[in-house]
């Protein structure tokens, strides 16, 4: 069997486990997590003060839409997207509401997204899918022009660049998600990337059940006994074990993971280049460690060909369900069709850093002897 994604963890990173629990022996929130941010700050290009870790990638995009929204408010986000980006808006008391994708890269309309801005509007949330970023000036513009924050969800595109520039480095809030199967992996983890102070504050407090001030005192092996707590927190807090397993991943993705991910994309795409009833995503290579392999299967060919790699022991995905088409996020009758449309075409195949060469040939001709 193929699989369509995998952790890549090993004896270094369970070294690096072994040395918390038996040697520090402290599994919070401590040093492991403090050098951790400073690490990614380091490969960003940003300051340390700039990161702040979580549990989990949905972790930090609640805490960044808690930080600038107030219960009520509306979160404009592509309809297409992981149910976390849903998930972490409505976890902090906005309302998302969902919008069209482009169906050549299946990033955000903006155009669409215009249509539904409302009084309550106040921020949105661009999902780079597929790792690609899409047109961040124009939604950095759009954002300018309406007065709204910008909360990258960039669960895809750790490493990633736009226009020669890393994503992290610049921008409003944007969210990495390090999962067990991401470009680069902590267990579980996330991060919050802003030069906001006021958000980066905000976060901190409350990824730590409030309390304020409670990363500097623990970052130098301390506590806070006397406190005050302003606003709603949470333990979303990353301990000393995940960032262990992250800071080793860290070091992992720019020799070993970046240049797999990219070499396996850009052998699908030749092989799949041409191929009649599919069609390949926009995806620029030269700036995208891509974290997914998404295809559209065209003729409503997608269940069949499915079904068909499933047989050849080739696991493939679809990313993702649209959320308007959820329970929990159906309640309004929202014109979505385009998305509608893509999620019956969506085809993942397998992508990560242990498919060889050899697979990916073997996959595009089980893809072609089908057509
Ligand atoms: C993985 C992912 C998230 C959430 O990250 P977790 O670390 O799994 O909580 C959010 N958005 C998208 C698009 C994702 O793929």
């Amino acid at each position: 069997m193929i699989r369509l994604s995998k952790s890549i963890v090993g004896q270094i990173e369970a070294e690096a486990v072994a040395k918390v629990i038996c040697e520090d022996g402290y599994l919070g929130m401590g040093s492991e997590v403090k050098l951790f941010e400073e690490e990614i700050a380091t490969f960003i290009g940003v300051p340390a003060e700039n990161i702040c870790c979580v549990n989990s990638g949905t972790a930090a995009l609640h805490l960044a839409v808690q930080a600038v929204t107030e219960p009520g408010d509306e979160v404009l986000v592509q309809s297409l997207t992981f149910v976390a980006s849903f998930q972490a808006i409505s976890g902090a008391g906005a309302v998302p509401i969902p919008c069209e994708v482009l169906p050549e890269s299946i990033t955000l309309d903006i155009e669409d997204a215009r249509k539904r801005l409302t009084e309550k509007t106040k921020a949105v949330m661009p999902v780079h899918y597929g790792s690609n970023p899409g047109n961040l000036d124009a939604i950095y513009e759009f954002a300018e022009k309406e007065n709204l924050r910008v909360i990258e969800d960039a669960a895809h595109a750790f490493g990633c660049k736009y226009k020669g520039r890393n994503i992290g480095s610049f921008g409003d809030i944007i969210c990495f998600s390090f999962d067990g199967i991401k470009n680069i992996t902590s267990g579980e983890g996330g991060a919050i990337v802003t030069s906001d102070r006021n958000v980066m504050a905000l976060a901190k407090d409350a990824r730590l059940l409030g309390v304020e001030k409670d990363t500097e005192m623990r970052f130098n092996g301390k506590r806070s006994w006397e406190f005050d707590v302003k606003h709603q927190g949470y333990r979303f807090h990353m301990s000393n074990i995940f960032a262990a397993v992250g800071r080793v991943q860290l070091g992992r993705f720019i020799s070993e993971f970046a240049p797999k991910r990219v070499a396996i994309a850009e052998k699908y795409r030749e092989l799949l280049d041409g191929v009649k009833g599919l069609k390949l995503l926009e995806s620029d290579l030269r700036f995208v460690v891509p974290h997914i392999m998404p295809v559209r299967i065209l003729d409503g060919n997608r269940d069949g060909l499915k079904d068909y790699l499933e047989k050849k022991g080739i696991q493939t995905g679809i990313h993702y369900k649209p959320n308007h088409m959820l329970s929990l996020y159906g309640d309004r009758a929202y014109d979505l069709g385009t998305s509608e449309k893509l999620y019956s075409e969506l085809l993942s195949l397998p992508l990560h850093p242990e498919v060889t060469e050899e697979h990916v040939v073997n996959i595009c001709e089980s893809i072609k002897s089908y057509f």
